[in-house]
């Protein structure tokens, strides 16, 4: 089952990717979590990332599916994965084609952008395992810091509001043709992402058991 999750940052694709990744044993491959992953290495590839994702704008093209080609590689890639925050852009979708990779299922979570607003000001990660949390939706049973490790959690540079609002212009700017791309190959599959965790999980399930 190879499938590709698509919503803009905040819509929960992350979370729901966590969950699919339980249910049917296929490893989530999430971009957000290598590059932050480079990012921490501090190689020249990862400060050159970083300094790109804290101006707001996104990692190009070549820099991603370089990073994308290695990991989808690995065994446990095998019967198949949850692609997280890729493909963004058509020419990624393109570049996914030309490896040899033929998508199930493109499941696009649609949530409003003040939503989406609201919900990324309560977001949170931990500054040591890189745990990830929600002051409403997932709250640490430790209040400020991490119930796993202990360590202080934190509001991530790319959550920041002004930062928040370029990214859903990019996304919306660059993930319209993309829709339009999987619509035209039939394995678009649009669900609510308003409702909540689990009706969005059972919307989900309901595409993917069809
Ligand atoms: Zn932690």
């Amino acid at each position: 089952m190879k499938i590709i999750m698509l919503g803009a940052p905040g819509a929960g694709k992350g979370t729901q990717a966590e969950i699919l990744n339980k249910k049917y044993g296929i490893p989530t491959i999430s971009t957000g979590a290598i590059i932050r992953e480079a990012i921490k290495s501090g190689s020249e590839l990862g400060n050159k990332v970083k300094a790109i994702i804290e101006s707001g704008n996104l990692v190009s093209d070549d820099i991603v599916i370089e990073i994308i080609k290695k990991r989808l590689a690995e065994k446990d890639c095998e019967n198949g994965f949850i692609l997280d925050g890729f493909p963004r852009t058509v020419a990624q979708a393109d570049a996914l084609y030309d490896m040899g990779i033929s998508i199930d299922k493109v499941i696009s979570i649609e949530v409003d952008d003040d939503d989406i607003i609201k919900r990324l000001s309560g977001r949170r990660e931990c500054s040591g395992c890189r745990s990830t949390y929600h002051v409403d939706s997932k709250p640490s049973a430790k209040g400020d810091d991490c119930e796993k490790c202990g360590a202080p959690l934190t509001i991530r540079p790319d959550d920041e509001p002004e930062t928040i609002k370029k990214r859903l212009d990019v996304y919306h700017e660059q993930t319209e043709a993309l829709k339009d791309y999987y619509e035209g190959k039939k394995i678009l599959h649009k669900v609510c992402g308003s409702n909540g965790i689990e009706a969005t999980t059972k919307s989900i399930v309901a595409v993917l058991e069809n």
